[in-house]
């Protein structure tokens, strides 16, 4: 798309339409307006508008159409490949629409297309509800939801999108829409998964559930015991009850407290759990994984929900290199055990790190498809990521994240987790929603048939 010239009159007439704010180049906070979470990405948008309202997402969704601009849509920033922003375009940022309501009676929340998941679970716990999520409290609710959402409750109540119930959106032309299973049914089951490709999300409604205090953390292995503890956990978590979940990881011991000097800098493998049962049966439910093998650090117990979704967010800022690389599996065998065990002992960088994520359980019941997102029959989703702050180990990190996906690739289900891969491309993009594919692009054809939303991990739509 060729960059649109606006005239200043235009300009000026749009700004007095909006409640939020327009921020253009040579603005005072032009920088900080442009950034998002991924430093790899320092792109310069024409227009940056901080919508306050659905009124301000019309206005800047009919103004970007009218004057042919490129169009991203930003809600948490947490983008791979920095599609929450653009050069030369116009970039709709949600951030500053936070509204959340819980109606503790019904069970359900309602956030606003630019909460973080920090908003919602900050919201729900006093109620001591909690909706699926992810396993960190910074990411936004917009983009991690419309790709599915993997977290720490996926095996005990679904994917987030398995509890989304209904969205109201801004579409291509500019018309408000509320999508659920009676209203527009074909944009509800496209939503759930399938990106941001379908409009701008201005607010979503989930079911929520009964968690408040759970017991987990992370307890940790020296990298010697990762084959032993990576088979065990395997064959644990694909017959565990659905109440427990961990996730499994090479990473590096952060170099700051609750962790003992000895360990801080060395690599090891950790399982990062929740429970979600009976805590006076923990202890019992724990048994089996404290006898695997000799933990170097054992750091589970109670815990209140919003604390364990926020253990990590001081350890990873915004403004790092990421490089990331995703896939599905559904037989994590012992070849595959053997290829991670190589190469989670080679991160690259203090902050690079691979992780496989369980999403069997609650998260196996749709139908592959009862809604856009396809894999219900993988057991695992793996990302491998560098991580650093200084570009100039990117290199490095991503030698390294590709040769590993490379050596795991043969092992996986073929497409990955759309919302933890880089710009891979249009094969990618099918392969991740598999037989769901073609379905989408006909939706897509249907709500935007020019392509206006393609910023995103894109659909084109249906010739
Ligand atoms: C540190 C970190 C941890 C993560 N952990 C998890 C995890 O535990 N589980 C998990 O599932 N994923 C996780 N992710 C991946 C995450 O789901 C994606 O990065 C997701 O896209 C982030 O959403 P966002 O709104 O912050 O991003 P943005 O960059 O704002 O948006 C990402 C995409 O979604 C679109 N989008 C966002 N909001 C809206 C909206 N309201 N309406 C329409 N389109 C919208 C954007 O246009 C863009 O295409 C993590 C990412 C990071 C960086």
């Amino acid at each position: 798309m060729s960059v649109a010239v606006v005239d200043e009159a235009t300009i000026t007439n749009f700004k007095a339409q909006l409640r939020g704010e327009l921020v253009q180049p040579g603005d005072a906070d032009y920088d900080a307006a442009r950034k998002v979470y991924n430093g790899m990405f320092d792109k310069r948008p024409r227009f940056i508008v901080r919508c306050v309202d659905v009124a301000d997402v019309i206005s800047s969704v009919n103004f970007a159409r009218d004057h042919s601009l490129l169009l991203a849509v930003r809600g948490g920033g947490h983008s791979a490949p920095g599609l929450g922003t653009c050069d030369d375009g116009l970039v709709i940022d949600l951030s500053r629409m936070k509204g959340v309501t819980v109606d503790p009676a019904a069970k359900t929340v309602r956030a606003e297309g630019g909460c973080v998941w920090g908003d919602v679970d900050h919201a729900t716990h006093a109620f001591n509800l909690a909706t699926p999520s992810g396993f960190i409290s910074t990411t936004g609710v917009g983009g991690l939801t419309l790709g599915g959402g993997i977290g720490y409750l996926a095996r005990a109540y679904g994917l987030t999108v398995d509890n989304l119930l209904s969205v109201d959106m801004v579409l291509a032309d500019g018309s408000f829409v509320t999508a659920n299973e009676r209203e527009h049914p074909d944009l509800y089951w496209a939503v759930r998964g399938g990106g941001g490709n379908f409009g701008v999300v201005t607010s979503f409604l989930f079911r929520c559930h009964d968690v408040s205090t759970v017991y987990g953390g992370p307890i940790f292995w020296p990298l010697d015991q990762a084959k032993e503890v990576l088979t065990f956990w395997r064959d644990f978590i694909l017959s565990a009850p659905e109440d427990i979940n961990g996730w499994f990881g090479f990473v590096s011991v952060p170099p700051a407290p609750p962790f003992p000097e000895q360990y801080q800098g060395q690599t090891m493998c950790v399982i990062v759990w929740c429970y979600t049962g009976d805590l006076g049966q923990a202890d019992e439910r724990f048994k089996s994984i404290r006898a695997l093998g000799t933990p170097a650090m054992d750091l589970a117990g109670p815990v209140p929900w919003p604390a364990l979704q926020s253990l990590f967010d001081a350890l990873f800022p915004p403004g790092l290199q990421w490089y990331w690389k995703a896939d599905f599996i559904t037989d994590l065998n012992d070849q595959a055990i053997e290829l991670h065990t190589k190469y989670g002992a080679q991160l690259p960088t203090p902050y690079s790190t691979m992780h496989l994520y369980p999403i069997n359980g609650a998260a196996h019941r749709p139908a592959k498809d009862a809604m856009a997102f396809n894999y219900r029959d993988a057991n695992f989703a793996e990302v491998i990521v560098g991580v650093d702050p200084d570009p100039a180990n990117n290199e490095r990190m991503i030698a390294w994240a590709r040769n590993y996906w490379l050596a795991l690739h043969p092992y996986s289900a073929g497409g990955g987790y759309i919302n933890m891969m880089m710009g891979e491309g249009d094969e990618q993009v099918r392969a991740s929603y598999g037989e769901n594919y073609d379905r989408l692009a006909q939706i897509k054809a249907r709500y935007d048939p020019q392509n206006l939303f393609h910023v995103n991990q894109n659909i084109p739509p249906a010739k």
